[in-house]
């Protein structure tokens, strides 16, 4: 049989397509997933148990377990679980929320799903791309109801901090831990969080989220409102612990199926080996980049906590950056923005008018991420920064 025909080759086969200069494509992020989750997702068929089962109880309780805490709901996305947790923290109409623009628009959309409106607050500064705290005191009205904090490339926000201002105010505290799962004190300061098991993230179920919440009444509501706002789950029902159900609060169809909770125990498993397998390419990425590019910045520090999900540098002002991605492009190198400002898309400029973030539009206008996930080796870092000096000298 071919060599291509083989199930092992058949991803390897269709990078072939994409080489270049007989050299592997570097790409930006790239899921891990092998004989393990497809042996999971055969038993879930064979089990012919398709949705909201043991394995969803099961995976959630693992990632409460590795989060230290009682008790998780996993549910069909971040941007679902972010929904819920304003919803079940009783955020809505006449509600303003600090939010990053510095961020997926996910964030600012689940403000308006509930109602509320997203009041964008500035970073700390381009070396620190931070939801700034100085600037998110400036940004409190009496309507301010809570806060959005992200884990910007997997780097944790001075949750301490945070939870101290968010105290002193009176305002609840959020964050949109996508960035950050299984990293230091994640999700525990916060009145509700949730993570994200899309493709590009540190571990993945394809599509899927997780929500933490710090008081267990909150939580209850958020599983109620993942399923229609009903008081008694399928299987509860299947098994004969209840016959009926309630409906007392409006929810949404927000589930996570068999199939993604089976594949996310197994992930679930690897994503510490994975994080600290992205830190030490970090590491090295900020030794070879400070040797061969000193005129480049890296946000953070190499101290800082960190689940390293993104690994985003800052070209000196003024570069064409449009010019280094093609560069980059045509040396088999992947690379993105992270983000364009959310503040600055045309629906939200229509929606929230005259907004201006000085270090986020820096930030954004300077930043550039390169490829970062467990599958590279330090000779691919090598390859990238390389590619990058030589996308500069020519
Ligand atoms: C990916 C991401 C989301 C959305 O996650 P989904 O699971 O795709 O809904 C939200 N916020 C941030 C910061 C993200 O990176």
């Amino acid at each position: 049989m071919p060599k291509a025909f083989s199930p092992k080759n058949t991803r390897a086969s269709s990078l072939a397509a994409d080489m270049q200069e007989g050299k592997r494509v570097l790409s930006l992020s790239e899921p891990i997933l092998g004989e393990a989750e497809k042996q999971a997702l055969c038993a879930v068929i064979d089990s012919n148990w398709l949705t909201m089962g043991d394995r969803v109880i099961q995976f959630e309780r693992a990632f409460a377990d590795l989060h230290g805490a009682f008790d998780a709901v996993a549910v069909s996305s971040c941007t679902a679980g972010l929904h819920l947790c304003l919803q079940a923290l009783g955020v809505g109409p006449g509600d303003e929320v600090l939010v990053p623009s510095l961020t997926f628009v996910a964030t600012a959309n689940a403000v308006l799903y509930a109602g509320a409106s997203p009041v964008f607050v500035d970073i700390e500064s381009e070396r620190l791309p931070h939801i700034s705290l100085e600037e998110a005191a400036t940004r409190c009205t009496p309507r301010t109801k809570a806060a959005i904090v992200m884990h910007y490339g997997g780097y944790l926000v001075d949750m301490p901090a945070w939870r101290s201002f968010a105290d002193k105010r009176g305002i609840l505290l959020i964050e949109d831990a996508a960035h950050a799962p299984a990293t230091g004190e994640v999700g525990r300061l916060s009145d509700a969080s949730a993570f994200s098991f899309f493709t590009n993230k540190n571990m993945s179920t394809a599509e899927g989220g997780m929500v933490l919440a710090r008081e267990k009444s909150v939580l209850d509501l958020v599983r109620r409102m993942r399923s229609h706002g009903m008081t008694t789950g399928t299987l509860d029902r299947h098994r004969g612990h209840a016959y009926s159900y309630d409906v007392t609060t409006l929810g949404y169809n927000y589930r996570m199926d068999e199939l993604r909770a089976a594949v996310g125990a197994i992930q679930l498993k690897r994503l510490p080996e994975w994080n600290g397998r992205r830190r030490e390419l970090s590491k090295d990425y900020r030794k070879k980049l400070a040797a061969a590019l000193p005129e480049i910045e890296i946000p953070f520090t190499g101290e800082h906590q960190t689940a390293s999900h993104l690994m985003p540098v800052l070209l000196p002002a003024g570069t064409n950056r449009a010019k280094v991605m093609t560069a980059l492009r045509e040396a088999g190198i992947q690379t993105s923005i992270h983000y364009p400002p959310v503040h600055l898309f045309s629906y939200y400029r229509n929606l929230i008018p005259a907004e201006s973030l000085p270090n986020t539009e820096a930030f954004c206008s300077r930043e550039l991420s390169l490829p970062l996930h467990p599958s590279l080796d330090e000779d691919d870092v090598t390859r990238v920064v390389t590619a990058l000096k030589d996308a500069f000298s020519s």
